[in-house]
């Protein structure tokens, strides 16, 4: 696969699970990568992890779901680096489980500010710069297979991620002859820490539970997702714009 050597990648919710593991992916095939998190002792981590390794980071602590933070952390990006090539919206919360006619309000809001409205700014802030330097780029949004198919009692997220899709579908589509792309992947269950944390060893019922949803019987690694970010960023997905790429399993073939 293509190298990244002089590239130049932000990756949103970079401090932690998929969004980590897919900054120290670019960082091993040589992009410069800019970590953005809510959280600046995990940005910090996901930093010191691609030093490690010889690679180049820094952090930008930003609130996806704040304009204002957005546009700072690519204004960094560029004073930093000079230029942005690609980038990973990752950054994404769950809500709580209810139903709709009982969901809090307040946190449906929440849940869509960051999922939804933050994809939407760091496309709005990543695109404008993109545009000015005049050389393509790509950005690869993490939706869901909650962004193609319905679940129980996570209304706010399942709705979120349908529209991460269709936002994806409309800037492909608005800067298709600019030469850049812009994709959505959705993960099925993915093992991040967090994940993990909930379902526990592969013996748990827990984990059983999750797997089964899962035609191949397992959850996903962070790995599987992000090696498909950086691949749809490289040159060898050089014809793919628009699509909802699904990492899952085969969670929605059933
Ligand atoms: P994660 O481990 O919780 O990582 C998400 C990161 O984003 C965290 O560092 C989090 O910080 C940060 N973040 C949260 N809100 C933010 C905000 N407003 N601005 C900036 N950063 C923010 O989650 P993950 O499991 O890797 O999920 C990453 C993405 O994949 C999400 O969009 C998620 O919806 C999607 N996804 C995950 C799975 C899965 O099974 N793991 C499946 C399908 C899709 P805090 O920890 O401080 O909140």
């Amino acid at each position: 696969m293509s190298t990244f050597k002089g590239k130049v990648v932000v990756v949103t919710g970079g401090g932690s699970g998929i969004g980590q593991t897919t900054a120290l992916t670019f960082a091993k095939k040589g992009a410069s990568v800019v970590v953005v998190d809510i959280s600046e002792k995990n940005g910090l981590d996901t930093v010191q992890q691609i030093k490690n390794i010889n690679g180049e980071a820094f952090f930008v602590l930003a609130d996806v779901s704040i304009p204002e933070d957005v546009e700072r952390a690519v204004v960094k990006t560029v004073e930093k680096y000079a230029r942005l090539d690609y980038a990973c919206n990752c950054a994404g919360r769950g809500g709580v489980q209810n139903t709709v006619a009982d969901y809090d309000i307040d946190i449906w809001n929440k849940v869509i500010a960051v999922d939804l409205t933050g994809t939407f700014l760091c496309m709005k802030y990543e695109l404008k710069q993109m545009v000015k330097q005049g050389d393509g780029g790509a950005i690869v949004n993490i939706a869901s297979v909650k962004g193609l198919v319905g679940d129980a009692k996570s209304s706010p997220y399942t709705s979120a991620k349908h529209g991460v899709i269709g936002l994806t579908k409309e800037a492909a589509i608005e800067y298709g002859k600019t030469g850049i792309r812009i994709n959505a992947v959705c993960p099925g269950w993915i093992g991040t820490p967090l994940v993990m944390n909930y379902v526990g060893t592969e013996e748990s019922p827990i984990y059983q539970k999750a797997a089964s949803l899962h035609p191949m019987g397992r959850l996903g690694k962070p790995s599987e997702v992000a090696n498909t970010v950086v691949w749809l960023c490289s040159d060898e997905a050089s014809f793919i714009t628009g699509s909802a790429v699904v990492v899952d399993g085969g969670y929605i073939a059933w």
